[in-house]
């Protein structure tokens, strides 16, 4: 039995030992009879911190996991079981000795690391393990979720630096040039983070993209590599920031972190304020920008490249002042406001294009009419679009070329590693009160991963049923397929008609949207509208809560637009980095039929698509992050916080889908030690059928049981109703090959029964 069946079969491993106060020092005294199998019978409140595995709270109800995680909160414990899945409930300040090399070495080498207290590493250990497989290796993922802010990132960074020291390779290859591999894997995070992390409401450091790591093995289970692949990065940001949130942090470390010669170089003069840069005086950044620059060099980006990249993005932080006056003739273009022609021509000259050219493209648009192109003056807002549009293609293609220098930095060659352990760092299930494309993306994301997780988790179950010779049938557990089949499904779905309507050239209109999905998708009872709403928009019942989606602006969103002129424009610049990435870039031209065009959706469909056959080929882990309060406070539970969070991850539900089967499984002989009393009760009324007195110790004790069991159900106090129901179906109980399996009802019975004897 692998670590992780242990732990899902209620982890008969017994969990005493002394190993350095890793170990649960204390059991419930309940317990110790059961030696581990059920933890508890009925759960005492003073000792619920103790409870390791939510799944083993007796009853397991959302009320008593919610008591339960509070009250290990209380005594600063982060970590708990679900079954399968590890809750990781963020502190919001550093603990200390808890992540140290230490305590690294001692999960790595103990030889049951499962019987020690949950922590992170116990999953990562287990998922290195684990690539060793049975019969052959098998690659794992590690599934880390949870709203922003709750410490998926923490979390990731922290699997990774696991990795990168116990299973750090001995040799030290070409040192002088570029750092060792482990250095250069955990360099890409503060690297990543600088361009693609900004701090929100919600999170001072949250990604803003979704991220996953495949760190490579070796045939000796060394790290000798890494790829990234990333997933919708949030580029409005670079133009528009929501209230009280800021830019991406690379912006500020700039500004703060640069040299007097480099804001000569980026044309910066002293206490410039640029408009995309709000809440400039928030945190403090000197140091930051020092360790991005250094995370650079060991990944190999020369100083040459450092500039190039810096350069660019002063040219964006130039373009975001720039301001277009409203022209009273039509026919004639805007102009730019006089204070900030300045500003255009410092952003020419840093992206290496001719200020004239630059003007011109923000300014007139180029319509195609048949083989004639016709110049068409942009109104004002139009020409703040285009400002935008282009600092966003800017940022996002550099972005992404990034990742791909990262990857060819840290990727092993392939004839080098053999296997992977992958790290899942996503976006958690988001319900806000206006919400759009980007959301009804990160909710589709979450569906799948849910779909998969349900998957995972009922085929574990499956497993146990089956090797204990119990049939599967009656767990009856409805999937989310039916809420997949609306957003994604073919032929008809919210997709495909979001599709449909941004390849149509016209320009978008919610309302006939809100028609078209109205009229082709009600049969599908996951999708619904309220009909007093003034704004058009559906609604979708997640697996996770209902999300109401504006449809106002989705189609634009969908299309993302991005006008010929610009790219044509950046492919003549002479800045040799801009000029390499959109070299190969295609150009649309606006009135083209465009029916080829890749849309957001599709894309993002896509790349989930391959990140899905990419899970279904591992063993996954999950880890659910917890925020514990909405405002990062240090130590502070709210239940009304947790309990929603639990639900949008599915720990309710994993607790719903173990009800529906038989959650309480205890070891024939641990049975007989608790409830074999029950026969001394005056009225009992003992089961003659007769027991094999030939057979070997494991079935006499069974038959032991299987007469206890059918007395109890005989006797008085039961409801014949239940026994009748109970006879017909077989429902409240389960004689497995070395467990009795139970439903919480015949546990109660059971218990009841005890407690009239003591
Ligand atoms: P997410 O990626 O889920 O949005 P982060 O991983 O960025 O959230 O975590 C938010 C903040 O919470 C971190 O910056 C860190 O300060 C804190 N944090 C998260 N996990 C831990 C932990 N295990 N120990 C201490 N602080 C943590
Ligand atoms: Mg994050």
């Amino acid at each position: 039995m692998t670590s992780a069946d242990n732990r899902r079969t209620g982890g008969a491993g017994h969990r005493h030992g002394a190993v350095k106060g890793l170990v649960q020092s204390h059991q419930p005294s309940l317990n110790e009879s059961l030696n581990g199998e059920v933890q508890a019978f009925l759960t005492d409140e003073d000792q619920l911190h103790t409870y390791d595995d939510l799944t083993k709270v007796n009853p397991v109800t959302p009320t008593t996991v919610l008591q339960c995680l509070q009250a290990r909160y209380s005594v600063k414990v982060f970590y708990t079981h679900a079954g399968c899945t590890l809750v990781a409930l963020n502190p919001f300040q550093p603990i200390p000795d808890l992540y140290t090399l230490d305590v690294m070495k001692e999960y790595h080498c103990a030889p049951q690391p499962q019987e020690f207290k949950p922590h992170i590493f116990i999953v990562a250990e287990e998922a290195y393990r684990n690539v060793k497989g049975q019969l052959e290796p098998v690659n794992q993922s590690l599934v880390v979720s949870g709203e922003s802010g709750a410490g998926k990132t923490w979390t990731s960074r922290c699997l990774m630096k696991y990795y990168a020291t116990v299973a750090a390779s001995s040799v030290t290859k070409s040192q002088d040039t570029v750092e060792r591999i482990e250095r250069r894997v955990l360099d890409s995070n503060p690297i990543m983070e600088a361009f693609g992390n900004a701090c929100t409401l919600r999170n001072s450091n949250s990604s803003r993209f979704g991220k996953y790591i495949q760190l490579q093995l070796d045939r000796g289970q060394l790290l000798v590599g890494a790829s990234v692949q990333t997933y919708l990065l949030e580029k409005t940001r670079v133009s528009c920031q929501p209230a009280n949130e800021r830019n991406f942090h690379i912006f500020y470390q700039m500004m703060k972190g640069a040299t007097a010669e480099q804001r000569r170089e980026w044309k910066m003069s002293h206490g410039q304020h640029f408009v995309w840069l709000p809440n400039s005086e928030r945190t403090r950044e000197e140091d930051c920008f020092h360790e991005t620059v250094k995370a650079m060099v060991h990944l190999g980006i020369n100083a040459e490249r450092q500039k190039q990249i810096f350069r660019i993005l002063a040219g964006i932080l130039q373009l975001g002042n720039l301001n277009f006056s409203s022209s009273m003739d039509e026919s004639q273009p805007c102009d730019l406001e006089e204070q900030t022609k300045d500003f255009l021509q410092r952003a020419a000259e840093l992206l290496c294009v001719p200020a004239e050219e630059l003007q011109t493209c923000l300014i007139v648009r180029m319509l195609k009419a048949g083989k004639q192109s016709v110049l068409k003056p942009c109104s004002q807002a139009e020409c703040s679009m285009r400002r935008d549009c282009l600092a966003k293609v800017i940022y996002a293609h550099l972005f992404e070329w990034l990742v791909t220098l990262i990857n060819n930095s840290i990727c092993a060659d392939e004839s080098t590693w053999c296997n992977f352990i992958g790290v899942l760092d996503v976006y958690g299930f988001e319900c806000f009160y206006i919400n759009n494309l980007e959301q009804l993306c990160i909710n589709y994301a979450n569906e799948k991963l849910q779909q998969h997780f349900v998957a995972h988790y009922l085929r574990a179950q499956q497993e146990e049923y089956v090797t204990e010779g119990l049939q599967w049938s009656f767990v009856k557990y409805q999937d989310n397929q039916s809420c997949l089949d609306l957003i994604e499904g073919s032929p008809i779905s919210v997709f495909s008609l979001l599709n449909e309507e941004s390849r149509l050239n016209r320009t978008s209109d919610a309302k006939t949207l809100r028609f078209r999905l109205e009229k082709e998708l009600h049969v599908n009872s996951n999708i619904s509208w309220d009909k007093f709403s003034k704004d058009p928009h559906f609604t979708v019942a997640h697996y996770a809560g209902k999300v109401n989606y504006q449809i106002q602006g989705m189609v634009e969103k969908n299309k993302d637009p991005v006008p010929a002129e610009l790219i044509k424009l950046l492919q003549k610049s002479e800045d040799p980095l801009l000029h390499q990435i959109f070299s190969d870039k295609e150009t649309e031209s606006p009135n083209s039929k465009g029916l080829s065009k890749v849309t957001v959706v599709s894309k993002f469909k896509n790349s989930l698509e391959s990140l899905m056959k990419i899970l279904h080929t591992t063993t996954p882990h999950y880890t659910r992050c917890i925020k514990p309060n909405p405002d990062c406070k240090p130590l502070t539970f709210k239940k009304e916080e947790v309990i929603m969070q639990l639900e949008a991850c599915g720990i309710v539900e994993t607790i719903t889908i173990s009800a529906a089967g038989f959650p309480i499984r205890i070891l024939y002989k641990n049975f007989l030690q608790r409830y074999g009393l029950i026969e001394k009760r005056s009225d009992f009324k003992p089961w003659s059928r007769r027991v094999d007195m030939e057979a070997d110790d494991s079935v006499f004790i069974r038959q032991e049981v299987e007469k206890l069991l059918h007395s109890v159900l005989q006797h008085d106090d039961v409801d014949p109703l239940h026994k009748r129901e109970n006879e017909k179906h077989n429902s409240w109980v389960h004689c497995g090959r070395t467990k009795v399996f139970l439903t919480q009802l015949m546990l109660d019975l059971l218990e009841d029964q005890r407690k009239k004897i003591l």
